[in-house]
């Protein structure tokens, strides 16, 4: 998004928010879109959790049901910070994807700010999972690089948008099983230049299910020289 129209959108956003003051889309309190209660009600992931994918339980990859599962071929770690069940996170993803809620964003990126932290993870640059062209057209915006953007703003991290993107255009992950989802995403994903080369990256998506997505972006930013990628996701799927 070029800067004149980020203003003119954030204008609005103040705008808005002065005819419409906000209230939490969960408890309906006035003052915040997510109320300090609510955000604090989210459970965010504790040890024992898997070092290379996150996923809670085990605190060697080799006792990690997850990794025997799904195993990464390229990317070199994930951490999510929270559960993806049926709770608030979830609510609060659809309405933030499906329901337009960009806003919501802003009340997300600090729970990944406080993953990055706690995982000490030091990434030189932030790379959100792009969309293909014609789903972010549909949708406005990409979700991972509004929370990208944010978390960028509260850990001081540049965020790169137009190196990596998705050439071929896939199915929803969410329809398929995991074979399938890794057909799907298999080479989707290409890097424009090599501006990345030598550097450590950080993949920003709202939810991990078996990695497959964020696998195969680490594939393209390897191919193009980055030197290690690790990811951060909001949910992650039990
Ligand atoms: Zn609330
Ligand atoms: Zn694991």
């Amino acid at each position: 998004m070029t800067t004149w129209v980020s203003e003119i959108a954030a204008a609005l956003e103040a705008f808005t928010d002065f005819l419409y003051p906000p209230a939490c889309v969960l408890c309906g309190t006035p003052g915040q879109f997510v109320c300090d209660a609510c955000m604090a009600a989210i459970p965010l992931i504790e040890p024992p959790y898997c070092p290379t994918c996150g996923y809670p339980g085990a605190a060697h990859p080799s006792a990690c049901s997850q990794c025997r599962r799904f195993p990464l071929t390229s990317l070199d770690a994930i951490c999510s910070a929270a559960m993806f069940d049926e709770g608030a996170l979830r609510t609060l993803i659809h309405k933030f994807k499906y329901e337009y809620m960009r806003i919501l964003g802003k009340s997300l990126a600090p729970l990944l700010a406080a993953c990055y932290t706690i995982n000490q993870m030091n990434a030189k640059i932030i790379v959100p999972v792009p969309l293909h062209k014609s789903r972010q057209k549909f949708r406005g915006y990409n979700q991972s690089a509004v929370l990208a953007k944010t978390l960028s703003g509260i850990i001081g991290v540049p965020v790169d948008t137009t190196t990596l993107f998705r050439h071929r255009k896939t199915k929803t992950q969410m329809e398929l099983n995991a074979t399938d989802r890794q057909a799907n995403v298999a080479g989707a994903f290409k890097c424009a230049s090599d501006a990345l080369a030598g550097k450590s990256v950080l993949l920003i998506d709202d939810v991990c299910t078996t990695g497959a997505t964020l696998d195969a972006c680490a594939s393209a930013l390897k191919k193009s020289g980055v030197a290690s990628v690790s990811a951060l996701t909001l949910g992650r799927a039990a």
